[in-house]
Parts: C-alpha cells; structure tokens; sequence
C-alpha cells in the first residue's frame, strides 16, 4: 500500500471515529451544530470518494457521475461548515449578522452547486464556479475572524483547525484558475489537513464543553449563594423574616413547641443618646445573646426578633435567652451606662397554627408585656407572668 491510499485510510478512520462521537452525542448534549458535524464528516467523506480514484466505485456509477457526488459533496461540505459554525459560536460572542451570513452560505451555496453539472458534463464555467466558492470561503473567514476579535474562544479552536483545510483548498483554487487541471497531492493534503481538522474541532468541543459545564456549576453555586443570602439578615447576619418563613414551613423538619416576639425596650433612647451606629451594636449583640443552640432566632426588623422553641422547657428557653440579651449588650457595649432590657411576647404552637397565628398571640402577649411595665416575658394565654419574670438578672 502506498502512502498515499494510507493516508486516505486513516482520514476515513478518523472521519468515522470523529463523525460517530458526534453522533453520540448528540442525544446527550442536544447542541445543533453536532448535527453540522456529522454532516460535514460525511460530505468530506463523500468528497474524497468522489475524487480520489483509489476510492471503489459501483460499476453503474460513471466517472463523472462520481466527479460530480464529489463536488457537490465539497460546495456542500463548505455550506454545512457555515451552519456549524452559526450554530457553534458562544450565541453572546458573534453578532446576529456575521450568524445570519453564516447561515446563508446554505442558500448561496446553491449557486456554485447548479453550475456543477456544467463544469463537470461539459467542461464550462469552471472558473465562476470557482469564484463563488472563494466567495463562500470569503464569508467562513470573515464570521471566524469577527467572533476571534469578539474573545471567542472556540473561534479560534476553529480557526487552528480550519488553516490547513482552507489554505490547501485556496491554494487548490488559485491552481485551477492560473495553472488549471487539479492540483497535485490535493486529496492527499486535502486528507491530512481534515484530519487535523477532525482532532482540533473535537478538542475544541470538549474544551467547551468542559467550561460550558464549569460555568454553570458557578451560576448555581452563585444562585444558591443568592438565595441564602435574601433570607439573611445582613446587620445582624442572622435569618430575617423571609428566612423565619422558610424555616418553617420547610418541610420534614420539627415543628417547633413555642414562638417568642422579643422587642428591646426603649431601643429609641439608644439611638437617641448614643448615635445609630451604636444602636446597630446593640442589635448585633442582641441576635448574640438570643442564638443558641436549641432554637431558631430571626430578626424581624427594627429591633424585633423572633425565636423558634423546641424544648419540652421551651418557655424557660425563651425566658433564658431574653435574659441573656441584658448581659451580652453589657459585655460588648460598656459605653452604655444602664442595662439594656426587652419583653417578650410568648405563644405555643399548636397543631393548626401557622406562623402568621402563632406570630398574632405572641405580638398580642408582647403588647401586654410592654403595658405591663416591660422587661418581662408574657404568654397569651395566661396574660400573667411567664415562668420566670421580672427585673434584670
Ligand atoms: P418600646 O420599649 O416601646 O419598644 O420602645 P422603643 O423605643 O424600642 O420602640 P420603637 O419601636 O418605637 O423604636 C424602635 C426604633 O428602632 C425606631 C427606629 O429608629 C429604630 N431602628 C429600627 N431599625 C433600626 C436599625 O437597623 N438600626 C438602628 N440603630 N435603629 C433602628
Ligand atoms: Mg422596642
Ligand atoms: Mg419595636
């Protein structure tokens, strides 16, 4: 065998190995321009049938009828080669006329296609013909190099790919025109230079795939990221309203024995004497002191919190933790001379409540909290003390 059909042979291998994972993929990625792919792979492989005359050919095929399979299977290849790229090229990079025009090489490849029977039957026109197909060259390169010049990073994969195929079909067209007759070595080269193609556009395929995949990872931890942050409070960094609602209605988890409505008494004064910021101290401190871990605390806005409870004591752990509030602004903000006190609002949650119910009792129990002389817990219920009422710790 001589190296010639040996090159053949191994651009049919790689055309089939190349065209096949194309194939494959296709109902896995869903992606147009692997349909492209896999038609362009067949026409080069019809294109090199039709020309190369080491290739068998069936006795009722005439030679030129196999000329012509060959040629068209070449202006088609080229119209096909447009369309994958159209359909390839990252849709935010190329812009919507250099994809129309790729996209049109389909129609305008008709033109070169219905002169073929004339250049091949009877010997004519073979240079317009030629023309048009440098024309259809014209358009590949001008939509390649508009999306390289956009960052388009599978534009120049193509690109790599494409120079060796291009530059030997030019050179081949510029032979026909000047010299006339094929080229020599041209389906050799023509061989080689595809199958250098096939392996750098797979390249370029599983690159994008690979970032494709890598940027939608970030998009979705982004999002998750997102999400967790508008159920934040961000002073404070503790859930806020939206976050107290997921909690609990999120599905599967305990349902909470009681609800406390805990609001800091005289907050306004704080602001008042010792300035906004030192107010926002205190409302960081106060989601301290109120995080533990047996419940779940949310602010409410201003300087209202509410606490999930879930222990058998839960209106002990209410009361603990609005006691706690005195001692935790205490330690974190000396420069307040008095103690920092708040009343809670309790309610237990029944089977039928939601939170919307629990949250009304508890606001009601708050109210008579504060009525009441605040610094205290109340529960609806009862309209008297909680377990454990009364001054500062
Ligand atoms: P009461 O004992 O009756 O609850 O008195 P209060 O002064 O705490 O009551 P009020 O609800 O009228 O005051 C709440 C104040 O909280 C009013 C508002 O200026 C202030 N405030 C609301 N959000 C913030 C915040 O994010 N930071 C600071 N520093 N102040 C806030
Ligand atoms: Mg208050
Ligand atoms: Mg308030």
């Amino acid at each position: 065998m001589d190296w010639a059909s040996a090159a053949i042979g191994a651009f049919l291998a790689s055309a089939l190995v190349f065209g096949g994972t194309a194939l494959a993929l296709l109902p896995v990625m869903r992606r147009e321009f692997l349909i492209w792919i896999v038609a362009r792979v067949s026409a080069t492989v019809v294109m090199v049938w039709g020309l190369s005359p080491m290739m068998p050919s069936p006795a009722f095929i005439s030679a030129e009828q196999r000329l012509l399979a060959g040629a068209l299977a070449t202006d088609l290849g080229l119209a096909f080669t447009g369309l994958m790229l159209a359909s390839y090229l990252e849709t935010r990079i190329i812009a919507r006329r250099e994809r129309k025009l790729l996209r049109r090489m389909q129609p305008y490849s008709l033109l070169p296609i219905a002169l073929l029977p004339s250049v091949i039957f009877a010997g004519k026109l073979d240079w317009l013909h030629d023309i048009l197909v440098l024309g259809l060259i014209g358009i590949l390169i001008y939509g390649l190099a508009g999306a390289i010049r956009q960052g388009s990073r599978a534009a120049t994969f193509q690109a790599f790919a494409w120079a060796p195929a291009l530059l030997i079909a030019i050179a081949a067209l510029f032979h026909e025109l000047t010299v006339g007759g094929m080229m020599p070595f041209y389906l050799e080269a023509m061989g080689a230079a595809l199958m250098v193609e096939f392996i750098i556009t797979a390249t370029g395929v599983v690159d994008g795939f690979m970032r494709f995949k890598s940027e939608r990872d970030r998009a979705l931890a982004d999002m998750r990221e997102a999400k967790l942050a508008t159920a934040l409070d961000p002073l404070t960094n503790i859930a806020n309203r939206r976050g107290l609602e997921q909690h609990f209605n999120a599905k599967g988890r305990m349902r909470p024995k009681g609800l406390a409505l805990i609001d800091c008494d005289h907050f306004k004064r704080i602001n008042d004497q010792f300035g906004h910021d030192v107010g926002d101290k205190v409302l960081i401190a106060i989601a301290q002191g109120l995080d533990s871990g047996s419940l779940f605390v949310a602010r409410l806005g201003g300087e209202e919190f509410v606490l999930l409870l879930y222990g058998e004591d839960w209106q002990e752990d209410a009361e603990a933790a609005r006691r706690r509030i005195t001692q935790v602004v205490h330690a974190n903000i000396p420069e307040i001379p008095y103690p920092i006190t708040a009343s809670a609002g309790l309610s237990a949650i029944e089977e039928s409540d939601t939170l919307g119910s629990a949250m009304k009792r508890a606001d009601k129990a708050l109210y008579a909290a504060k009525e009441s002389g605040r610094n205290r817990s109340l529960a609806l219920s009862e309209f008297r003390p909680a377990s454990s009422v009364g001054g500062v710790a």
